[in-house]
């Protein structure tokens, strides 16, 4: 049986960013992946801060920066809008494809295998270390990490997931530099609909909701708003209950959606997952170099450091949004200051939004119906406006 000090199953942000690290840390690492190229099934807005990729060790192409940077995010409800300047945001749109491909370039130059059309079947243990059976052979290894994705969570539980449907699609009613996020409480309870461009008159629409059938919620949307043409479908659950209770058990590590560590409030993950990847490898490497496994909870405890107070307020928010109908919804968006939104625009964080969020719904008038509805519990998200 092959053996690796580390087994990684599934090969995509996380997965990748935790072979990479632990392969930097002198570890002999294979990454399994059970679709027949990294990349794919691409299942991904691409929707990104430059920033967050940086954080990542990735160099964003300057090309790519230059072509789908966003300028303006125009927020819906059923009758009502704003829009948020996003040019300090500094946001663009990655290829999903290109940029799992690049992390996997550099997870192998440091000397992590990549081994696609592998799936996972089963995890053991025995006196020797872990056993991991595959569709193509059987591997031994010392330390196990879990980045399979929603499937993987949803194995366990499946409270926090909602079906999602998102389509790529040329149509000259998108805007090069504009996103859209349309909320409705009918169409996509506890969630939107958006528009994430990827050049001008195309880009990819989707919508995700709570007990919807994201198909025909996704179709009546892009049919309302014009002439286009579907190029491709992906239909595929989001988690938005926020992160599990353990990342670390024994020696296996559990790290990106599989993790549930992508945001509560958009499902956006490649930051949030990436990073949990990324301090995943290295608690193993340090871990296996100092011969002391209580080190891989540093894991959880960097992630939460840096993640755990925003998730928190995401979660606070979305409970918001679960209880908003439609009215309360229009009432709440036009309670929002141009003043309100100038701030935001002018120091809003794509990946720590609770604080732009913070500012809008603490406006006078904005927190009387927040307050309504959630009462003390949304203290924590407004107090501090
Ligand atoms: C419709 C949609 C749009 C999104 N848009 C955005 C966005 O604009 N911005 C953003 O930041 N995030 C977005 N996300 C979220 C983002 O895609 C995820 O958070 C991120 O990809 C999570 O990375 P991951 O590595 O943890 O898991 P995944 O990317 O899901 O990768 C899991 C990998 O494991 C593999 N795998 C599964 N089972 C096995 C097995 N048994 N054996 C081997 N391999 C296996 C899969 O093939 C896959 O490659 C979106 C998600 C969806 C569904």
């Amino acid at each position: 049986m092959p053996a690796y000090d580390v087994i990684v199953a599934g090969g995509s942000v996380s997965g990748l960013l935790a072979a990479r690290e632990a392969a930097a840390g002198g570890l002999t690492v294979a990454v399994l992946e059970e679709d027949s190229e990294v990349g794919t099934p691409e299942h991904c807005g691409g929707l990104v801060s430059i920033a967050g990729i940086q954080h990542l060790g990735i160099v964003p192409d300057a090309n790519a920066i230059e072509n789908t940077k966003i300028a303006r995010a125009k927020i819906l409800s059923p009758s009502n809008g704003f829009e948020i300047s996003a040019e300090k945001q500094n946001v663009m749109v990655l290829d999903r494809r290109a940029f799992d491909k690049q992390i996997a370039f550099q997870a192998q130059k440091l000397g992590a295998e990549i081994r696609v059309r592998c799936a996972m079947r089963s995890l053991s243990k025995d006196d020797s270390g872990y056993i991991v059976k595959t569709s193509e052979v059987d591997f031994t290894c010392n330390y196990f990490v879990d980045a399979r994705g929603v499937a993987s969570i949803i194995a366990r539980n499946r409270e926090g997931v909602l079906q999602s449907a998102q389509y790529e699609i040329y149509a000259p009613w998108i805007e090069r530099d504009t996103i859209e996020v349309a909320f409705d409480s009918r169409r996509y309870p506890g969630f939107f609909a958006w528009i994430i461009p990827t050049a001008q008159g195309s880009g990819k629409v989707g919508v995700a909701g709570k007990g919807i059938n994201a198909a025909e919620a996704l179709q009546s949307y892009i049919d309302e708003k014009g002439k286009h043409s579907v190029v491709r479908k992906v239909f595929a659950p989001i988690w938005v209950n926020g992160p599990v209770k353990n990342f670390v058990s024994d020696r296996t590590v559990i790290v990106g959606d599989a993790a549930g560590q992508s945001k509560p409030t958009t499902a956006g993950g490649i930051y949030t997952c990436g990073m949990g990847g990324l301090l995943a490898g290295r608690a193993v490497a340090e871990a296996a170099r100092k011969n002391d496994d209580k080190l891989l909870v540093q894991y959880e405890k960097n992630w939460l450091s840096m993640f755990g107070d925003e998730f928190e307020k995401m979660l606070l928010a979305r409970k918001l949004l679960e209880r908003l109908d439609n009215k309360a919804m229009d009432e709440l968006f036009s309670a929002v200051s141009p003043e309100k939104l100038e701030e935001v625009s002018a120091h809003g964080d794509f990946d720590f939004h609770s604080a732009a969020l913070t500012k809008i719904l603490g406006a006078k008038s904005a927190a009387r119906i927040v307050k309504a509805l959630l009462g003390n519990e949304i203290r924590r998200l407004i107090d501090n406006s």
